[in-house]
């Protein structure tokens, strides 16, 4: 897939063995690369940095190990790397390459963004949700006070997307991952959506041929939204269909009891509920929770989870403008719009849900 945006325009390789054409890209796509850091976690590493290294050959490598999960979206963490890199004499002309899922791309983008005012950086996810993360440019860490808040846009020379690695996900982190597809489908492509509906009812029996086709067309999807307006000054933010409440659930839960996709799952459902109310959407939330509920995602908030609690991080999330809450909601599948939702409509319809 060719993702084209106004800073920048670059290949994501899909596909089993993808890894294999990284070498080739490096020597011919990108000369006078000095030295490689490769930043990775240390699940990661233990499973494929082996395997990754020997894919790479006549390079000088060097590996920064960080902690797995949001723990590498650290203040602590982003220094140690810079330091680490400092020390290794990563130059302006230096690549960095991050092997892992979303939080790994998002902290070496970042630190790729921030490095000697900025070089060069590839992704290499490994994980479902990482065809959402790794595409676009958006890279960030995490302050106490909230996800995501010191970042930058900073697109990839190119994206390795090797499938391989898919397979000793944990079922959660596929779930995680298959509610930004779902999401993706929503928001853009109902024949998408229809195929997924149709095709997927299980997330351990998938064969390789469906995943390569699920996921480049999510990618497509994403690179489409990213190419019109890559700095989220309009479209972009349609991408975000789910994450009002559902980051609002994560937080809420303290970013270990819930994944983002199960967040995002549960945001989405409202959303349409939302969209229904006020758009007069036609779609049958009751069959779209049935299947969800058969692939393992949970179909409400839970229980013990406060609705004022939720409202106010909702209201703090940057994506809302002033105190208002913005909404992505679906005037039809596939056709998205942003909706300012007042706190007591937004109260309301958490009582329904
Ligand atoms: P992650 O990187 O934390 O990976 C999830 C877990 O899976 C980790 O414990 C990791 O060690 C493990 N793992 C990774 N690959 C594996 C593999 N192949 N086999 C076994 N285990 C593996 O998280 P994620 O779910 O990929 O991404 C979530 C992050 O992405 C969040 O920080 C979120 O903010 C970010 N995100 C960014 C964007 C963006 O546009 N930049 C978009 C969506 C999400
Ligand atoms: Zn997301």
């Amino acid at each position: 897939v060719k993702i084209s945006t106004s800073s920048k325009d670059y290949p994501v390789f899909i596909g089993s063995g993808a890894i294999h054409q990284l070498n080739k890209f490096l020597l011919t796509d990108m000369p006078g690369i000095t030295n490689i850091s490769i930043i990775v976690d240390t699940a990661v590493a233990d499973l494929y940095l082996e395997h990754f290294q020997s894919a790479l050959s006549g390079f000088e490598l060097s590996v920064c190990k960080v902690p797995s999960g949001e723990q590498a979206k650290t203040f602590d963490v982003y220094y140690e790397v810079m330091s680490f890199l400092l020390a290794e004499k990563l130059d302006r002309k230096s690549l960095i390459l991050a092997l892992g899922g979303g939080a790994i791309g998002d902290l070496a983008g970042f630190v790729a963004a921030t490095y000697m005012r900025g070089i060069r950086f590839i992704q290499v996810p490994t994980t479902i949700l990482a065809h959402d993360s790794a595409v676009g440019g958006k890279v960030a860490i995490n302050h106490p006070k909230g996800k995501n808040m010191i970042g930058a846009f900073h697109q990839p020379e190119a994206v390795f997307y090797d499938l391989e690695f898919l397979a000793s996900l944990p079922l959660k982190e596929k779930r995680s991952g298959f509610a930004e597809v779902i999401k993706h489908g929503l928001i853009h492509d109902i024949l998408f959506y229809a195929h997924l509906r149709d095709r997927l009812h299980s997330l351990t029996d998938l064969s390789t041929a469906d995943l390569e086709a699920f996921l480049q067309r999510g990618i497509e999807i994403k690179g489409e939204f990213v190419s019109v307006d890559e700095t989220e000054q309009g479209i972009r933010a349609y991408l975000n269909f789910g994450h009002t409440l559902g980051h609002a659930i994560e937080a809420e839960m303290g970013y270990g009891g819930w994944t983002h996709g199960e967040s995002v799952a549960v945001g989405m459902i409202f959303a349409l509920y939302l969209s229904q109310r006020k758009l007069d959407l036609s779609f049958n939330i009751d069959d779209f929770k049935k299947w969800l509920t058969l692939l393992g995602y949970e179909t409400t908030i839970p229980k013990n989870v406060d609705h004022k609690n939720l409202l106010e991080r909702m209201k703090q999330d940057k994506k809302s403008i002033g105190q208002k809450v913005n909404f992505i909601l679906l005037k039809e599948i596939g056709n998205p719009e942003i909706h300012e939702v007042s706190d007591e409509e937004i109260l309301e319809e958490l009582a329904r849900f």
